[in-house]
């Protein structure tokens, strides 16, 4: 039985390394395989185990042909602007294959036997250097799933920080709800709720919500009427005053449907960090994407800067490495400032055996401060990119990724059969310097408006993905891939558009 579970040496690296090519082939020109081949790969998919299974060159020959025939990388490819995940860049990906032969396990920090801790340390620290979040000042960094696991990190140091405070006056008791549990914990510090006080919330935000026991009823927005992404400041007071009442500040670093910041400067950011020291609030940052605008230097992207300063006034981040990283899934990451609060959270008691030997360093276990025991090194694809192509590298990816979403919102607003949303009375120039990587739009024509997205997909030059505005459907383009170049990408989009508003028209 063992043996068919060999390979011999020769097909192996042969596979191998045909399989690595993969990865430099030049960007494929259909970013969407045909229905048909989709439907036709569906039905091959193996509905029931065998006894005695397959072999390894057969296996190997069913992925490639019968589950991913005809394979050009499309959903690589720099013309998939699809859901802000981009691609992944070389090394990363190699880097990626490496974790999977190596097959470090990166829950418990072991010094004597692997430096596989040290690696992940290493690699949030450089993280944490290119978004200029000085990694001493933030040490609970770790690697997750992606940006609704580090989301569910945020709100759970948050909800045992917000009780602990309220409790700190009473000198008589312990808080802690990774201890005694939501309802004791809050007993005892006589909080009767805890709202998480936020604008244009990213979905997973409330499912984090949901999952903490904080409840997606928890989540209140406070937004501007005039502009919903933007704080009412006057409303976010009345709110944290309430008596009773704990509160957790969740900040939206970009909008996944507009690309806009909730916040527009450092002075804005330093008003939220003194409402929220005065009533013991927790501040969380959802930067999932929108927290790279912090490699940004250029004054064309100043207003995208100030957006983003300030945002190192938070008690925690969220990251995501599979957006604008461009490293594979899955891959996200949590920072935040205070060092006693994870092993309060994600302690795993009781676990002698995995105790961590007698380390000097600063390295604290993953089992002790997020969620999984059993982890992947994924940090090594993160070290792999940022080793490789250093703060310029990602400074450079991140203007050429803004610098054609700017050609599109600006190609839009020419337009007279699109129209850029959010509506804005602004000049034409202080519109596109606000537009980050995110660009949203719809077809004036009602009729055409409904079907645009999917008239868009069916080019299958591009990926768009069609999300709703005001009620009604609109589209929107992500732009968030290593490769993009405006000048390129441009004239393809262009030509896309053009086709659609022509065939509509002449219908
Ligand atoms: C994408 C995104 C998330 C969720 O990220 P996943 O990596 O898909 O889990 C959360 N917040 C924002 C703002 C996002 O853009």
């Amino acid at each position: 039985m063992f043996d068919s579970m060999q390979s011999d040496p020769d097909t192996f690296i042969q596979l191998a390394s045909e399989i690595s090519a993969l990865h430099i082939q030049p960007p494929p020109e259909d970013v969407l395989p045909s229905e048909e081949v989709v439907t036709q790969a569906r039905k091959k998919i193996q509905k029931h185990l065998t006894q005695s299974g397959f072999s390894f060159g057969e296996t190997i020959r069913h992925i490639q042909e019968d589950l991913a025939p005809g394979f050009n990388g499309s959903s690589r490819s720099p013309h998939y602007y699809g859901f802000v995940t981009g691609g992944s860049t070389p090394v990363a990906a190699l880097a990626d294959h490496l974790v999977t032969i190596y097959d470090q396990n990166a829950a418990v920090h072991l010094p004597k036997e692997s430096i596989a801790t040290n690696v992940e340390n290493a690699a949030t620290s450089l993280l944490g250097q290119l978004l200029k979040l000085n990694p001493s000042q933030w040490p609970h960094r770790v690697f997750t799933t992606g940006a609704t696991a580090s989301n569910v990190l945020g709100l759970a140091c948050g909800r045992e920080y917000v009780i602990g405070k309220a409790v700190a006056h009473r000198k008589d008791t312990i808080s802690s709800v990774g201890e005694l549990g939501m309802v004791d914990a809050m007993r005892r510090a006589g909080i009767i709720r805890i709202r998480i006080l936020t604008t244009v919330p990213h979905s997973s935000l409330v499912k984090a919500a949901g999952i903490l026991g904080l409840g997606r009823a928890s989540v209140v927005d406070v937004g501007l009427p005039y502009a919903p992404h933007r704080f009412h400041m006057d409303m976010l007071k009345i709110l944290l005053d309430e008596p009773g009442t704990a509160s957790i500040i969740a900040i939206s670093a970009s909008d996944v449907n507009t690309g806009l910041f909730a916040t527009a400067g450092l002075k804005e950011m330093q008003e939220i960090r003194k409402l929220a020291d005065a009533y013991g609030a927790w501040i969380h940052v959802d930067g999932a994407f929108g927290i790279f605008g912090r490699v940004l230097t250029d004054p064309v992207h100043s207003e995208i800067i100030s957006a983003c300063a300030g945002l190192e006034l938070a008690d925690s981040i969220t990251g995501d490495g599979h957006k604008l990283l461009n490293v594979p899934y899955d891959c996200g990451f949590f920072f935040s400032r205070h060092r006693e609060i994870p092993e309060q959270v994600f302690q795993n008691p009781n676990a002698p055996y995995l105790s961590t030997s007698t380390a000097t360093d600063a390295i604290v276990s993953h089992s002790n401060v997020g969620l999984e025991n059993s982890r992947r090194l994924r940090a090594l694809p993160v070290y792999a990119s940022l080793r490789a192509y250093g703060a310029n590298g990602y400074r450079d990816m991140l203007g050429r990724q803004i610098e054609l979403s700017r050609d599109i919102a600006e190609y839009i607003l020419d337009s007279e059969d699109f129209e850029l949303l959010p509506e804005s009375d602004r000049s034409k120039e202080a519109i596109l310097k606000g537009i980050y990587i995110i660009v949203l739009f719809r077809a004036k024509d009602e009729g055409l408006n409904k079907e645009l997205t999917a008239k868009i997909k069916a080019s299958r030059k591009i990926y768009v993905s069609g999300t709703a505005w005001e009620g009604g459907p609109a589209c929107r383009f992500a732009v968030s891939n290593w490769q993009t170049d405006a000048k390129r990408d441009l004239p393809l989009i262009k030509q896309v558009l053009d086709e659609v508003i022509e065939s509509w028209k002449s219908r």
